[in-house]
């Protein structure tokens, strides 16, 4: 096997042997100021940078060189994503789940945990109280289990979720994580009109991927593996990767997820939508400290930095796994989406108290969505809850030339503001909603067309007036 970013194999374009080299190279110039630079200046152009130049800027340990990957890659996100932060909410369906992942709450052998499965009812409940915190996005979640969550469940599940209007609140885009499957399903659930189908690679490492996967139908690594090119081939433009950051060596996950990105724009004419940076929680029966490859927040900043510069129009997303510190710190660096005021059990969002039973992981950020949404805009940040792209077809290649060629910012900025208004109008607290108000009429001006700009204000209005649902 040898390295081939156009193979359908797992193991030619997520090869082994080039990870290693390049991760020895990049280890030999971590102190190569001249070439450093050189790369900086490649990648001050926008058009991203290969796995090996990335690797160099992950391993530098030049002081001032890092500092000048940190203002670049701040640079790069304000050029792609303004101060917009997208937000979406998890929602659990079941956590029946036949694999036996290690380091996963949810692994078919843990007899501890409660298993659950929300019924089309519960989801109406569910999704209730999520449009009633004013959410529009939603990424649905489930453990692989063919008999308790077959994808007929998940197909009945989306449907359920897209139909209810319950006051002024809709679920206008829905994501889903679920299993690896097949090019026949695949194409079943682009036709339920999902939004991004993501999957979480865990770990790059095929040797490391086969210790932590001992049972079940995940335990296959290149099966896991080339899932998003089967997802692809079913139809679906919107892919979002992501490693489980503690499983395996951060270098090696680095290098691996900026291969598989190549690969995919390569091999099927677009990169992934989003990556995700989640890291490793405790959780039912799982220590983190039980795994030897925990990062601290200095190294995961430097990732989610030369991520950022890797990829440019690849958006970034970091859950509640993280910090409140540790979120702020990252937003600034290249992570343009972010959950709020999750619960990660199953259902749990009808409940006063935040169940604890049958949760995935630990919340580190607890707050509600007002006040993740009161703390954005105080750091100057727009909240978003925009799906107009996805309704409009913008979606895989063609949501990518938008991005490189600059045109979605005169998108992007109208329709964040008018989703923000949405908000402020229909769930905000009145402290948010003064804050939100006097940002959007500031905001408001930075938008370049005046012609877009005059039907932004005019929309505006006739949200204060009740309208709903305004796109550019
Ligand atoms: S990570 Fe996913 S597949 Fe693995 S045990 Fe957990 S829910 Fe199941």
């Amino acid at each position: 096997m040898s390295y081939n970013i156009m193979s359908s194999k797992a193991e030619d374009f997520i090869n082994d042997e080039e990870i290693l080299e390049t991760l020895e190279y990049a280890e030999a110039h971590k102190n190569d100021k001249a070439l450093i630079e050189s790369i900086l200046n490649k990648a001050a152009e926008c058009n991203g940078l290969n796995h090996r130049d990335a690797a160099v800027l992950l391993c530098c340990d030049i002081p001032e060189m890092n500092k000048k990957i940190e203002d670049l890659a701040k640079e790069i996100k304000l050029k792609f994503y303004g101060n917009r932060i997208v937000l979406f909410a998890p929602l659990y369906l079941s956590n029946y789940c036949i694999n036996g992942c290690t380091y996963c709450p949810y692994h078919g052998t843990n007899k501890h945990i409660p298993r659950k499965k929300l019924t089309q009812d519960e989801i109406r409940r569910e999704v209730i109280a999520l449009q009633d915190m004013g959410h529009k996005r939603l990424a649905i979640e489930s453990g692989e289990d063919p008999k308790n969550n077959p994808l007929e469940y998940i197909l009945e599940s989306i449907n359920t979720i897209y139909s209810i209007k319950h006051k002024n609140g809709a679920i206008r885009r829905v994501n889903v994580n679920i299993a690896a499957t097949t090019v026949e399903e695949y194409t079943k659930l682009k036709n339920a009109g999902i939004g991004t189908y993501i999957l979480f690679q865990e770990t790059y490492n095929k040797k490391r991927y086969e210790q932590l996967h001992p049972t079940g139908p995940k335990s296959n690594y290149a099966y896991h593996t080339e899932a998003m090119d089967r997802a692809m081939d079913g139809g679906i433009d919107d892919v979002g990767c992501g490693v489980l950051y503690g499983l395996g060596t951060y270098k090696y996950e680095f290098v691996g997820q900026l291969m598989h990105a190549e690969h995919l724009e390569a091999a099927k004419g677009c990169g992934p939508h989003t990556i995700s940076v989640p890291r490793l929680r405790a959780a039912d029966g799982i220590d983190p400290n039980a795994f030897p490859d925990g990062i601290d927040d200095e190294t995961f900043a430097k990732i989610v930095a030369c991520i950022r510069i890797a990829v440019p129009y690849t958006g970034m997303i970091v859950s509640t796994r993280e910090s409140q510190k540790s979120r702020e710190r990252v937003l600034a660096l290249g992570v343009s989406q972010i959950s709020g005021g999750s619960r990660t059990s199953v259902g749990g969002y009808c409940e006063e108290e935040r169940p604890e039973d049958t949760t995935q992981f630990d919340v580190s950020d607890r707050r509600t969505l007002d006040e993740v949404l009161k703390w954005l805009m105080e750091m100057n940040y727009v909240p978003s809850f925009c799906t107009a792209c996805y309704r409009a077809g913008r979606t895989g290649d063609r949501f990518m030339s938008l991005v490189k060629s600059g045109q979605i910012a005169n998108c992007c900025h109208p329709n964040a503001l008018m989703t923000l208004k949405e908000y402020l109008e229909d769930y905000a607290s009145p402290e948010t909603k003064k804050v939100g108000d006097a940002l959007i009429q500031k905001e408001l001006l930075t938008i370049p067309n005046p012609l877009v700009r005059s039907r932004c204000e005019q929309y505006l209005k006739e949200e204060v007036n009740g309208k709903r649902d305004f796109r550019f």
